[in-house]
């Protein structure tokens, strides 16, 4: 074996006798120059499709990106492909299943020399695994070992028939070279991977594995060379991204990072999502207040309004311990939309604890708020729990409660009437002289402008109607002299 392929590979036992192996952690830093023939020359091309949450869609940039800089061509159709991957998700059993309906339509309909490869949660999950639920895979890797995707590929072009790379406690993830990012506007960085937090209803700690924070220069630099390539607005993206512990020399806790990204000249707008309640204080809600640049939004995820179901969730915190942050962000000189998650159907919550969680939507007055079924997920402590809530009854509390929610919101929505915010323009509508983006809030807005060429500028637009989902305006000639 060449130099290039000195990358650590261990061979594992192959029930037909056709060698397969496994990639380990010590990949050599100079692995991204090595020469693999197969990928030099740009021969290959691959199809890639994300399924799941933010930190998926930003992982996909970054597989895009590796293969991209090695030669490949990313094509639209799995047809078209060389290399078929599924970056997959596994927080649900729903989204475990569509990627396993997925990949059983390639149980025929593969072509001779095509490369089916799953990435992410469900790779991590389910491992070797998946060569026995579908024979046709041949590359299993979990989000830790992106780069390290063209040496798997080109293994599998050598003539080796399975290869996984399921490290999940580096941060090589971080450190992709290259990423080849989808949103013109918006730029996504991951600055903590992982999750410490062990909620017992939760596959991540196993999939993502533990916390690791990127170092503070490390993302001081990127968000740097980001706004010298023309990007204005950031997003901050982990687990619980709240919970970030600088590795490097500044040690810099969340609220200063928040701080030092705001302070790179051509950054207007930072995001971050999600934030923990725990590990939610005071000192991020005074760099809101300080910094206009952060955002007025925050994604806090209460999954329950119950001190009892909150406990058996390990959440680590209680209803009034939660309200005690909300009331921190209330406290704020400016406002700040609050969004959230919630879980409804999770073992043993009653009626009571239901009306809790209902209870705590009017008392919050969220924005906006993602709601699931209680979804049993396989290692999580809560699959062994007792008082399971049947399906139907799961499915009657989540209508109720997204029907309170839809009702909170368009009166939330409705109050903004007549105000003016500034949107960053993300398209273009089909209708003449209609536009649509986002405001600081992170709401979605369709404005009119008679404007030509405002793509990826930011417009003062002033909301003249509202549905529970999107604002309508148009853009407010005074606010622009
Ligand atoms: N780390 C974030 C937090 O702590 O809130 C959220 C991560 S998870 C990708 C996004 C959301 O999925 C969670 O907030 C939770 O509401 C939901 N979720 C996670 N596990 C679930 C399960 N087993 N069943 C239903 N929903 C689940
Ligand atoms: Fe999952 Fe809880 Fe970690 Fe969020 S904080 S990723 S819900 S274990």
């Amino acid at each position: 074996m060449g130099k290039a392929f000195d990358i650590g590979l261990e061979r594992l036992t192959a029930s037909d006798g056709l060698p397969e192996w496994k990639l380990e952690s010590a990949v050599k830093s100079d692995c991204a120059n090595s020469p693999v023939d197969f990928l030099q020359g740009g021969a290959g091309t691959f199809y890639l499709e994300t399924f799941g949450c933010q930190m998926n869609d930003h992982d996909s940039e970054k597989v895009a990106g590796v293969l991209l800089a090695r030669g490949y061509s990313q094509v639209e159709t799995p047809d078209a492909a060389k290399v078929i991957l599924y970056n997959t998700c596994s927080i649900r059993e729903k989204a475990a299943q569509k990627v396993f309906s997925r990949l059983g339509e390639y149980r025929t309909t593969r072509k001779e020399g095509q490369v089916i490869g799953v990435l992410g949660c469900v790779a991590q999950q389910e491992g070797e695994d998946i060569f026995e639920r579908a024979p046709w895979v041949s590359l299993v890797c979990g989000s830790a070992s992106y780069r390290k995707l063209p040496e798997m590929i080109a293994q599998l072009e050598a003539g080796n028939r399975r290869i996984t790379g399921l490290d999940n406690d580096t941060d090589e993830t971080f450190e992709t070279e290259i990423t080849r990012r989808d949103n013109p506007f918006r730029a996504y960085l991951t600055i903590i991977e992982g999750c410490d937090k062990a909620c017992s209803y939760c596959v991540v700690p196993f999939t993502r594995g533990p916390e690791r924070s990127r170092a503070s220069a490390s993302i001081l630099e990127e968000v740097r060379k980001l706004a010298d390539s023309g990007y204005s607005e950031i997003q901050l993206l982990g687990q619980t991204v709240n919970s970030y512990a600088d590795p490097g020399a500044r040690k810099m806790r969340f609220a200063d990072l928040l701080v030092a990204v705001a302070e790179v000249g051509g950054i207007r707008r930072v995001r971050f999502t999600t934030s923990h309640p725990r590990d939610f204080g005071k000192d991020i809600v005074d760099a809101i207040e300080s910094y206009p640049v952060l955002c007025d939004h925050v994604h806090l995820p209460v999954q329950s309004g119950s001190s009892a179901i909150l406990r058996a969730m390990q959440r680590t915190y209680t209803r009034d311990e939660y309200l005690e942050k909300i009331s921190l962000m209330r406290a704020a000189k400016r406002p700040i939309s609050i969004t959230t998650d919630i879980i409804v159907g999770f073992p043993g919550e009653t009626e009571k604890d239901f009306a809790e969680t209902l209870s705590l939507l009017d008392e919050v007055g969220y924005d906006g708020a993602y709601s699931f079924k209680y979804s049993p997920r396989p290692n999580t402590p809560s699959l062994k729990m007792e008082d399971a809530v049947p399906e139907e009854e799961k499915s009657r509390r989540l209508a109720i409660l997204m029907e309170k929610q839809k009702a909170i919101q368009t009166a939330r929505n409705e109050a903004l009437i007549g105000q003016v915010f500034e949107v960053l323009v993300d398209g273009k509508s089909k209708k003449e002289n209609q536009w649509y983006g986002h405001t600081s809030r992170n709401q979605v807005m369709n404005f009119s402008s008679q404007r030509q060429e405002i793509l990826g500028h930011y417009v003062q637009a002033r909301v003249t109607s509202a549905v529970p989902n999107t604002l309508f305006g148009k853009e407010d000639e005074v606010m622009r002299q």
